[in-house]
């Protein structure tokens, strides 16, 4: 069996980013934000979640993605990044249904089989989608149902009950649905009012055709809201190994340096010596970052022998300690730092290094701490010799 995978992500997502808007506000960096599909979930976007299981599946051969128009690009960055194999990209319509029909007029013919699927489900098991394609090769239609718990009633338009409906006989219709081509492809040219169709399942039941349905157990929900989102994460964090790393760093304070402190200059008559910017924030930051992993320490990557590293951007280093840890598949969760320092004081400076290296670490302001604090004039901080920083750094 060939099949086709088309992912109907043509929506806008308003209710999800009315829901998100004032978690974003009180969370996240101003600007535009990402439309739902393309929202971080645990690490990758809620498409890549979405598409994971049908790209490990031999039997679809293609899948094409009908989006919102210039998300093209995106999509194909994505592709490249997951290596996803054949994926093609299509223009998303005003409905469902158009979207759907877009996306089936750019499959390959040669595909008897064509699956739809929610762009926004993200949970489907790899063992009822190969129920539905098996069931495929007897029905020419099938839906993914999910029989309904809830006692469910019918009402009055004026809001009393009408009567109780028997939920032996309902299902909730899920995605994927799957259909033979023909058949689908005549449903769009037959049903009046094809494309106000809310899923293929109903196109195709006024032609006449059997619908037949595969029920299952499972957690397929389409991510509508924030609030299920933020399930969605939990959901997929749930099993996921908490780590944490110490780091420190002191830095001599001389004249003639400028004085890098968390990505930023704070003036002062002197500043940290040192092979690199010297800024003992981001060094601490590095340093828990690489403990937490397991990879060493700042000065096994960036050796003060080396002449590359000479004048280096401390930024620049935690970008390099970040990519591994991408690579590695850790993802961090929380930065907290103390900042050891006689002078001069760092209050007016504290708001703008925390959105700095909130930035530089992928991460909401409220998962960055800075902490500052005199030595009480004891030792080399409190005579104005160094400034010390520590940070304890939580990755997943
Ligand atoms: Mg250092």
């Amino acid at each position: 069996m060939r099949a086709s995978l088309i992912i109907a992500a043509g929506g806008s997502g308003s209710r999800f980013q009315k829901t998100l808007r004032p978690v974003a506000a009180s969370k996240m960096a101003p600007g535009p934000l990402p439309p739902k599909l393309f929202y971080p979930l645990a690490g990758k976007s809620l498409l890549e979640h979405t598409l994971a299981v049908f790209q490990k599946n031999p039997r679809i051969q293609e899948t094409v993605i009908a989006a919102p128009e210039g998300l093209g690009k995106l999509i194909r960055t994505m592709a490249k990044k997951n290596r996803w194999r054949s994926v093609k990209v299509t223009r998303g319509g005003k409905t469902r249904a158009e979207s759907v029909w877009n996306a089936l007029r750019k499959t390959d013919p040669k595909n008897t089989v064509v699956l739809v699927q929610d762009g926004a489900r993200p949970f489907l098991p790899e063992e009822t989608l190969n129920r539905l394609l098996e069931a495929s090769k007897n029905h020419e239609a099938v839906l993914l149902g999910k029989k309904v718990v809830p006692t469910i009633k019918e009402i009055s338009l004026e809001g009393s009950v009408k009567r109780t409906i028997d939920r032996k006989a309902l299902i909730e219709a899920e995605t994927p649905q799957v259909l033979n081509r023909e058949l689908l492809e005549r449903a769009y040219r037959e049903v009046p009012q094809a494309f106000q169709a809310t899923d293929e399942s109903s196109l195709v039941e006024t032609l006449g055709a059997r619908v037949h349905v595969v029920t299952h157990e499972g957690w397929n929900p389409k991510i509508t809201t924030y609030k299920d989102f933020e399930l969605a994460e939990a959901y997929l964090n749930q099993n996921r190994v908490v780590r944490t790393g110490f780091g420190r760093d002191t830095h001599r304070l001389v004249p003639k340096r400028k004085f890098w402190l968390g990505g930023i200059v704070i003036p002062y008559e002197k500043g940290p010596l040192g092979h690199s910017d010297g800024d003992a924030l981001i060094h601490a930051v590095i340093d828990a970052l690489l403990g937490a992993m397991g990879k060493g320490d700042i000065g096994e990557w960036f050796s003060d022998q080396d002449p590359k590293f000479k004048n280096i951007a401390s930024p620049k280093m935690l970008k390099k300690v970040m990519e591994e840890s991408r690579a590695e598949g850790f993802q961090i969760q929380h930065a907290d730092t103390v900042i050891i320092l006689e002078k001069p004081k760092l209050g007016p400076y504290k708001k703008q290094m925390k959105q700095h290296l909130a930035k530089l670490l992928g991460l909401r302001e409220n998962n960055v701490s800075i902490k500052a604090k005199t030595a009480e004039g004891l030792g080399p901080e409190g005579e104005g010799l160094a400034v010390t920083c520590e940070a304890l750094v939580t990755i997943r």
